[in-house]
This record gives structure tokens, sequence and C-alpha cells, in this order.
């Protein structure tokens, strides 16, 4: 039966727009279609992973700025610049980016398509424009890759002015002097710490006790004495009860209840940001009338082949949810294509690293420390602390710490854990030594270029030897090994 492409693909963030290149390579020929009618890209380009990372840039900058040449007047940054400056800032990395993505998919020829997608039936996918103009396509193929978008808060509404989610935020007029951020999450940190870089006093409203969990304990206490030095407050454990304008319309106040000390408190804001986590793009995209199997959440259930219950018809990225990066989403949407065009690729790899693009970044890979010694694995630990850093002296940026989890009877490397500037880079090359069943003597054998931040690598090899040493072996010994 001939079709009128090889693939369609339901949208164009990270997962889509990889499939659709894999794809092109194979000599496939690929229809994209995208809902939002301007852009392409997705939250990787739009809404998330990029747009707040040039918003962190140029707060980061601003923050280096004024750190470094103090400001004579003591004003805050605010005081100096403005969120125009910042937006302009944001928007020109965006033009480019969208540039390049556009020019990409044609050079390649993936044909795309604007309007909303729904499945018809297997082979078969609808597509209606704005104007509720209907087009039908056939492919032999088919890939959903349509993201997730921000949960609504529960007992208060996101008005997009005074309560914004991850989302509108990022479109802020102006830098607040108070903000109060309800949720812990990842994404919460990362804009923590752009806004108290600009001056904005950050209240962190946490649900659990135990924020970031996945992160190692030392690493994480780092980040507390960190974000302490910034003044974000935290309050642990907290329900929100009410968000709504004081009586005289000239503030926010956010009630809520704190376990810990089993009182009601009331924050006085400027804003609030609510980051509740996402919510997969599955509903009203066909999948009622076909065995396709969705949690309770919204994630489409697939197979190791990124297959739903229906073979031809693949899904990746957010909308899976495993992993929701656009780190993650790059490779599943590249994988998916070679799934379906019969050149089966490796998996995602056994350790994926995971970034928080905070200020400072953080970034880590493989077994945390007290995760190895649950596991009955006899380690060491080597650590690096950045004020010991030559590069990081040069640009004034000595918090964090890079640590190194080891064997001691082997040396090989089990994990990396880093806060501190530049971790969200440097974690890939312990994750190289990690991948190829390195030990912590590449950094010591190695010559690292100097004065660099991946130093970190070597100062904490080096201390994780002399505590083997320090244990009783032979530093000839240890070295032999
Ligand atoms: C603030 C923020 C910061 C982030 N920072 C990072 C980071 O630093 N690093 C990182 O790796 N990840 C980051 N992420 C996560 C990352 O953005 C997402 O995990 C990634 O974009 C998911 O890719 P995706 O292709 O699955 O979906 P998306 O990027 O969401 O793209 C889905 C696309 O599908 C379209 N679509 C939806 N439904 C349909 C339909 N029915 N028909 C046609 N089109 C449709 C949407 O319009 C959208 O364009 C961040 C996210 C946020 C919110």
């Amino acid at each position: 039966m001939a079709f009128d492409y090889d693939v369609i693909i339901l949208g164009s963030g990270p997962a889509g727009f990889s499939c659709a290149m894999q794809s092109t390579k194979f000599d496939k020929k690929v229809l994209m279609v995208e809902v939002d009618n301007e852009n392409i890209g997705g939250t990787w380009l739009n809404k998330g992973t990029v747009p707040s990372k040039a918003l962190r840039e140029a707060a980061n900058l601003i923050l280096n700025f004024h750190t470094q040449f103090n400001d004579e007047k003591g004003r805050k940054p605010y005081q100096k610049f403005r969120m125009e400056e910042l937006l302009h800032y944001k928007m020109s990395i965006l033009d480019s980016k969208n540039k390049k993505v556009k020019t990409d998919l044609i050079k390649n020829e993936v044909e795309t398509a604007r309007g909303f997608g729904k499945i018809i039936d297997e082979h078969t996918v609808q597509v209606t424009n704005q104007l509720k103009q209907t087009t039908t396509h056939t492919a032999e193929h088919i890939l959903i890759a349509t993201g997730s978008s921000p949960k609504s808060p529960e007992n208060f509404e996101v008005n997009n002015t005074t309560i914004m989610d991850y989302d509108s935020i990022l479109d802020m007029t102006h830098i607040p002097r108070r903000m109060v951020i309800v949720g812990s999450g990842v994404i919460a940190f990362e804009f923590a710490t752009i806004f108290a870089a600009l001056g904005t006093r950050i209240t962190i409203l946490s649900g659990t006790d135990d924020m970031l969990p996945f992160l190692d304990k030392e690493i994480k206490d780092e980040l507390l004495k960190i974000l302490s030095k910034k003044n974000i407050q935290i309050f642990r454990e907290t329900t929100v009860k009410h968000v709504e304008a004081n009586e005289l319309r000239t503030c926010m106040e956010v009630a809520f209840h704190h376990k810990s000390t089993n009182r009601r408190h009331v924050s006085e804001t400027d804003h609030v940001l609510y980051i509740g986590g996402k919510l997969p793009n599955s509903a009203n995209i066909g999948l009622e009338n076909m065995n396709i199997d969705v949690t309770d959440n919204g994630m489409i259930v697939v197979n190791e082949n990124f297959q739903t219950g229906v073979p031809n018809i693949y899904a990746v990225g957010d909308v899976i949810g495993q992993q929701s990066s656009a780190a993650v989403s790059f490779v599943e949407g590249r994988l998916a294509a070679c799934n379906m065009f019969e050149m089966k690729n490796d998996s995602l790899g056994a350790d994926i690293p995971y970034g928080i693009y905070s200020i400072p970044e953080i970034s880590g890979i493989g077994l945390t420390e007290i995760k190895a010694r649950e596991l009955g694995i006899d380690v060491t630990i080597g650590r690096a602390h950045f004020e010991n850093l030559t590069q990081a002296d040069i640009q004034h940026d000595t918090d964090g710490i890079l640590k190194l989890v080891f064997r001691t009877d082997n040396l090989k490397l089990l994990g990396v854990h880093i806060i501190g500037g530049q971790a969200t880079d440097l974690i890939h090359l312990g994750q190289c030594v990690m991948a190829t069943g390195g030990t912590i003597k590449y950094f010591l054998d190695h010559v690292l270029n100097y004065p660099t931040y991946s130093e970190a690598y070597r100062i904490a090899a080096f201390n994780g030897v002399n505590r083997v040493y320090k244990a009783g072996v032979k530093y000839k010994k240890i070295l032999e090994r």
C-alpha cells in the first residue's frame, strides 16, 4: 500500500525534530505537523529550555558585573537594569535559533503542516488549522511527539500577570522586588536563582521535605548553603491555602500551612510563580480509538523501542514522560527513527546525566555516595572545592564542589556530582570515563588544560587517592591498580 509519507510526526520539539532529521538521513519522506502557527521547536525553543537558558545567561552576566564591579551607590541590579534588556537578549537568541531550525528542516526537505494533528487510524493523521480547515495525510509510521504543558494549580488560578507559570514568566516585563515560588522541582530552583541574581527577594514554598531527592546529599547541602547566602528563603512541607490580592490591591498574599511549625503563614509578594510539574499533551489526539495505553497521568505507554500498542505508532519525549528533558528527547526521537526504519541502534545508554541550570549549576551522573554504600560497594570519595580552582578564582566564582565516587579496590569511577560554575558541561568528562569503564587515574595521568574548571577532576582525584592512602594502602600500590 502506498502512503503519502514514510513518517508523520506530531510536534516539532526536540523529540519530533531529531526523529525528522534522522529519518531524512535514511532518505525517508517526512511530514512534521505543528499546532503552533508561528514557531517551530516546542518547549525547547519557545517556552522552556532555550528561552530560560538565555534569560539565565543574561541574569548571570548582570550578577557577575554587579558583584565584580561593585556599585558605589549600593544599587540592586533591578535599579540598574531593566527587564526589557534581558528580554532583548533572550529574543535575539530565540530568533537566530528559530531561523537555524527552520533552515535545517528546509535543507533536509522535511515538509511541515501547521495545525492540530489527530490520529484517525493507524496510518492516517488529520490536521486542522486555525481556520478549522482540515487535511488528511497517510504514512507508514506515525510518531507522537506532542510534549507537555504546565500543570495548573488546584486552589488558585494562573492569570499570567500577578500569578505566572513557567511559560508566562519568560515574558515578564519587569524585574519584581519580591516573588513567591510555589514548587521545588528543578525549574523552580532555576527561576529562583535567576531572579535572585537580579535582586528579587525569593521565597520558595515546597510541598515536600525532601526537595530534589535524586541529588547527592552533600551537593544538596551545598546548594542550600548557597541559596541561603543569596537570601532565598525556603519553607518545606507547606500547603498553599489561597493566593489573592491584599485588600488595598497593593500586593499579593499567599496563605500557606507550614507543617513543622503547624502554623498558618501569610507571605506578601509582588508575583507568584507556580511550578507544579508538567501534563503530557496526550488528550484529543485520537488515542481513545486505538490500542494505545495511557497512564493515569496522561503519559503514553511505550516499549523499549518507543512503540505504542499499535506497532507502527511510536511516542517519544515529554509525552511518554520517563525522563522529561530536551537532552533525552533528542536521543529518543533519533532512536525511534532508527527503530522505525530497522536500523536498530543502542539504547539511551546506562548512565544519563541530569543538569539543573540554577546559579550555580548542578549536574550529576551515576551512583551517589549513599546509594553506592546501600548497594554494599566499598567506595571512597574524592572532593574538589571550587575555591581551590584557579579558573574559579579568576572568575570570582568560587562556590561549588566536585565529588567523585569511586571503588576503593580498583579506583573505578562510579559517580560524579557537581555544583558550581560549568557543572552541566564539566559532567561529560566524568561521563566519558565512566562509559569506558575508566578509573580516577585518568585524571592523574592526563594533562588537562590549565586554568580550567576541569582542574576540579584532578584535584578531586588526588584527594580521593590520598584518602585511600590514609586508609593504610601504600601509594605505590594505589597507583598500580
Ligand atoms: C522552563 C523550562 C526549562 C527547561 N530547561 C531544560 C534544559 O535546560 N535542558 C533540558 O534538557 N530540558 C529542559 N527543559 C525540558 C524540555 O524543554 C522538554 O523536556 C522538551 O522540550 C520536551 O521535548 P518534546 O519534543 O517532547 O516536546 P515539546 O518541546 O513540548 O514540543 C512538543 C510540540 O508539539 C506541539 N504539539 C502538541 N500537540 C500537538 C498536536 N496535536 N499536533 C501538532 N503539534 C502538537 C507543541 O506545540 C510543541 O511544539 C525545560 C523545560 C522548561 C519548561
